[in-house]
């Protein structure tokens, strides 16, 4: 016999993939079958794409990067193809995309024309420099780097227009914005078979948001966070208190230093976000690769796959 049983050799080491499309008002009335269908078909692709590399035993990092971008390219979320505008009609960028073994990371903010945000935040963490580049000089960056480029029409869908339009009539009104107008960003967390972790999250902001605000994606620390040593983390929701909070770098504190697992970590933190006013979700993925979402809106897309096991995807706050 030249090799050994079965029995004998040790299952191949777990990897673990979590991916969000943004927390909201996400209820079943409010989404047609069509849309519904839409959104669970993409969030499976985005699974897919990011689990294909983890099962070959490529790293967490390639794989949030790749299932952030099959997110970005897709209309029905509010990154890339399908962000939503400022309050002037443009188009304005962030996102961050972060490492757990030596904690690299890359991000920008206030991106125009890269066609991938996600992939412009990887070539900073490559480059190693910098951590955030902002605006006209991550734009400039993106050329340099060669990345794909895209005219503001490519970003642009109705469904955007739409929320803008909604939100000018109620800021003309001097109405509160509502849940589903301010929510929608997307997020990938994993663990690889080596045991490293990487968080990447992907944003329009908000709709109506100021020329230059910048929300908690692009923030290490506030939407995206990776260590080994606790866990990855991807968040959505409302970008202000989610700075305040320091929510990301939160969980991962709570877990190192006090021991939680991903659930309960997230679940509090959560709770202190919203304790302060500030709604939303996040996707978490423990360094033993346990995952947890935890999120106090209606709903949020949501996604999970893990070695040997069915991928699952949800939309609502009852599934
Ligand atoms: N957190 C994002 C931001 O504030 C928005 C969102 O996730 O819906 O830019």
């Amino acid at each position: 016999m030249t090799t050994l049983p079965a029995s004998h050799t040790p299952p191949a080491p777990a990897w673990t993939l979590v991916i969000h499309g943004g927390a909201g008002t996400i209820l079943r009335p409010d989404l047609t079958p069509e849309r519904e269908e839409r959104t669970r078909a993409a969030l499976t692709r985005a699974l897919a794409d990011g689990s294909a590399i983890l099962e070959q035993g490529g790293s967490a990092l390639d794989a949030v990067q790749a299932a952030v971008q099959a997110l970005e390219n897709d209309p029905a979320f509010n990154a890339g193809h399908g962000a939503v505008f400022t309050a002037e009609g443009e188009i304005e960028l962030d996102s961050a995309i972060m490492e757990g073994t030596q904690r690299r990371a890359g991000a920008v903010c206030g991106v125009t024309r890269t066609r991938s945000p996600v992939s412009l935040a990887r070539k900073v963490l490559d480059d190693g420099r910098y951590v955030l580049l902002a605006s006209a000089g991550a734009d400039r960056f993106s050329r340099e780097q060669g990345l794909e480029q895209a005219e503001p029409a490519y970003f642009a869908t109705d469904r955007a227009r739409a929320q803008l339009a909604r939100w000018h009539e109620r800021e003309a009104a001097g109405l509160p914005h509502i849940n589903d107008e301010k929510h929608g960003t997307v997020g990938a967390v994993a663990r690889d078979r080596s045991g490293a972790l990487a968080a990447a999250t992907s944003t329009g902001g908000h709709p109506g948001k100021r020329f230059g605000r910048v929300g908690d994606s692009p923030l290490i620390g506030a939407g995206t966070y990776a260590d080994d040593r606790a866990c990855a983390v991807s968040a959505t929701g409302a970008g202000e208190f989610y700075i305040r909070e320091g929510l990301a770098h939160e969980i991962a504190a709570r877990m190192r230093f006090l021991g939680e697992n991903a659930q309960e970590a997230a679940d509090t933190v959560q709770a202190e976000t919203l304790a302060l006013g500030g709604t939303g979700g996040v996707i978490v993925v423990g360094a033993d690769g346990t995952p947890a979402w935890s999120f106090n809106t209606e709903g949020m897309y949501r996604g999970v796959a893990a070695a040997g096991a069915e991928p699952v995807v949800a939309l609502f706050g009852d599934e």
